[in-house]
């Protein structure tokens, strides 16, 4: 059985008072639920936000990390720094990293590495621009992305991988991708699997999909086969919404 989960990725927003709030409230409205539920609020707020969801079956993640062990590498964060404070979960490849701080496949397929080095679980982020799906290249793009990040790893590192399929057209625009153009890809993308890994790893591999879920659309997507949750934006910086997600399935 694979896990279904829904990740909020809170970005750049939210400072610490509003993260203890916003968390204090998810506490007290969630339902008891087997979705595993994810919230990756910034760097500064990890410890807090470790502390405040401790005992209630709410996982922490980063938004992002350095690939190097340490060193001089001015205003970036270690994989150790993470796990040290209990953060044992980190979303990698975001379009947004991608678009604004160069990040490409192969420096990801080195943060992933890192990442497994450390036991930490990873959400990587892969999808096409629009130009992409215009030119109806979309098929190849997301094939490249997962070939050159994450096929060099072996069977057992995929215990730790969950995918997210980012549409970058479909992110924070309110264009949400139809929940078909949703299951053509994640099916395409579990067969890919299938056929580089085998199927036991195809089958048990959660694939999230992410660009404008909101609490209307949540559930025709997850009813998908092969979407097995989501990573939300902008409908996770408020609890009643990001509840209604989570309970959408
Ligand atoms: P959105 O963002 O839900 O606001 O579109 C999704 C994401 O960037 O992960």
């Amino acid at each position: 059985m694979r896990k279904y989960i829904v990740a909020g990725n809170w970005k750049m927003h939210k400072n610490n008072t509003e993260t203890t709030a916003l968390l204090d409230e998810i506490i007290a409205k969630k339902q008891n639920t087997t979705t595993e539920i994810i919230v990756a609020p910034t760097f500064v707020n990890l410890k807090t936000a470790v502390d405040t969801v401790k005992g209630q079956n709410i996982t922490v993640a980063a938004q992002n990390m350095h690939q190097a062990e340490g060193g001089a590498f001015t205003g970036e964060i270690a994989a150790n720094m993470l796990t040290d404070i209990g953060v044992n979960t980190v979303i990698l490849g975001h379009s947004e990293r991608r678009a604004y701080f160069h990040e490409t496949d192969g420096l990801l397929a080195n943060k992933v590495d890192t990442a497994l080095k450390h036991n930490m679980s990873v959400i990587f982020c892969f999808g096409e621009e629009l130009k992409d799906r215009e030119k109806n290249n979309h098929f190849n793009i997301v094939e490249y992305q997962l070939r050159d990040a994450l096929f060099h790893l072996n069977k057992n590192d995929w215990n730790n991988i969950v995918l997210a399929y980012e549409p970058v057209w479909a992110i924070g625009t309110g264009e949400t991708a139809t929940p078909e153009q949703a299951q053509e890809i994640h099916q395409f993308v579990r067969e890919l699997i299938a056929k580089v890994y085998g199927n036991t790893v195809a089958d048990s591999v959660s694939i999230l999909y992410g660009g404008s879920v909101k609490p209307d659309n949540a559930k025709e997507i997850f009813s998908k086969p092969d979407v097995d949750g989501g990573l939300i934006g902008g409908a996770a910086l408020k609890a009643d919404d990001f509840l209604a997600i989570v309970n959408s399935f």
